[in-house]
């Protein structure tokens, strides 16, 4: 690993992973240096001569305000090589569909992320692949769609995300991982709801993981960025040159911020998870409420798969409601501390009805409520959601 790789290997060997997202990407320990990488504003840097492999030649080739952060990243998901900054979560994605030969076949979760299969959606649309959408957590389907039973073709990549969003879906990560490389093709799993303290995808036999940087791991709902990481240097290799081109490059104070987020991660996990779990439980109780979906509740469907490979349950929640979409946008609306927004993995309590989007499937129940459980204390979350419960 590049620049700090003095720095990196004076620390003890085999820390904590709450421990490695505090003291990994410093700059080296000598004395007068920062404790914290500076931003480095520049577009180009001093070049003479033939041009090497190595060298940093223009600002969307390299910037030494992306290193600290990938080597940060890479190290929480147990990856062998830094890993890649992007300029938002769908620029690291469409990186990621790059890696598809041309008229392969991409099999996606039909619950992944909306702004996911839209991109998909258009690739196909031009001729880039042929997708298939599957129930992630059906592993029948996932296998027969991977094979191409009925002549269409195997699959070159499986998508995975897991749990779903909103619908909270689990996969069985192994078993499709599995099967996806007995077929050849390559996996890309979805962080962005676990976080690496959560579920390492790599240690699950996925090829490349992405996360979307904005949510859990910037953490404040005040950065768009993306980043992937992999263990296999000729993978790397591709994606680099592929984001060089593309130029889908994130701006280093972005970066700066994100890097910044991630030393309070393990924090904000522990605290929004607990939070999550207490509310789950305590909404299943409420009448108004007809379904509860968390993988931490232990009557989910997805439980057992979650308890086996994840080291938590995540913080997202979603929720159904009696009274359909109207109840549904009466209690979003009388909250007053949890705020009406999309998106996720803040430190503020968010909450939406996903099908206010009009892209958001049909499959989606019209009633679902998308909780992202902040940091806030959780009698003050639970206390704003009772007061708008007992006004419907
Ligand atoms: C937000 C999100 C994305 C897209 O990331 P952006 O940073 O918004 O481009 C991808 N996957 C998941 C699960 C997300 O929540």
């Amino acid at each position: 690993m590049n620049s700090s790789e003095s720095a990196a290997s004076a620390r003890p060997a085999d820390l904590r992973p709450e421990t490695v997202a505090v003291a990994a990407g410093r700059p080296p320990r000598e004395n007068g240096a920062p404790v914290n990488p500076p931003v480095v504003l520049s577009s180009t840097y001093f070049g003479r001569g033939p041009v090497t492999a190595g060298d940093r030649g223009y600002a969307r080739y390299s910037n030494p305000s992306w290193e600290p952060f990938e080597e940060a990243l890479a190290e929480l998901e147990g990856a062998a090589e830094p890993g890649l900054v992007y300029s938002s979560g769908l620029g690291a994605a469409a990186s990621a569909l790059s890696l598809v030969p041309a008229g392969g076949v991409v099999v996606m979760p039909d619950h992944s992320y909306g702004g996911t299969v839209a991109l998909a959606e258009d690739m196909a649309e031009h001729g880039a692949f042929t997708l298939r959408l599957v129930n992630i957590a059906d592993t029948d389907a996932v296998l027969a769609q991977l094979r191409g039973d009925g002549a269409a073709g195997s699959a070159s990549m499986l998508w995975v995300e897991s749990p779903t969003n909103p619908m909270l879906e689990v996969a069985d990560f192994r078993a499709v991982t599995d099967a996806a490389h007995e077929v050849g093709a390559l996996v890309v799993a979805d962080n962005t709801f676990s976080t690496p303290l959560v579920q390492q995808p790599l240690n699950l036999g996925a090829d490349v993981v992405l996360h979307s940087v904005t949510k859990y791991l910037a953490g404040h709902s005040d950065v768009v960025l993306g980043a992937l990481v992999t263990s296999d240097p000729d993978l790397r290799a591709t994606l680099l040159t592929h984001r060089s081109k593309h130029g889908s490059i994130a701006g280093p104070f972005e970066v700066w911020l994100a890097l910044r987020g991630l030393r309070t991660l393990a924090l904000r996990i522990e605290r929004s998870q607990a939070s999550a779990a207490v509310l789950a439980n305590r909404l299943l109780e409420q009448q108004q409420v007809s379904a509860v979906r968390y993988p931490g509740l232990s009557n989910d469907p997805g439980h057992a798969r979650a308890k086996a490979q994840m080291d938590g349950f995540g913080s997202i929640v979603a929720i159904e409601m009696a009274g359909g979409a109207a109840a549904a946008d009466a209690l979003v609306e009388r909250l007053q501390l949890w705020m009406p927004a999309t998106s996720l993995g803040g430190v503020e309590s968010l909450i939406e009805r996903r099908r206010r989007h009009t892209n958001e499937p049909a499959s989606v129940p019209e009633s679902l409520i998308r909780m992202s459980v902040g940091i806030e204390h959780v009698e003050d979350l639970w206390a704003d959601l009772v007061q708008a419960l007992e006004a419907l």
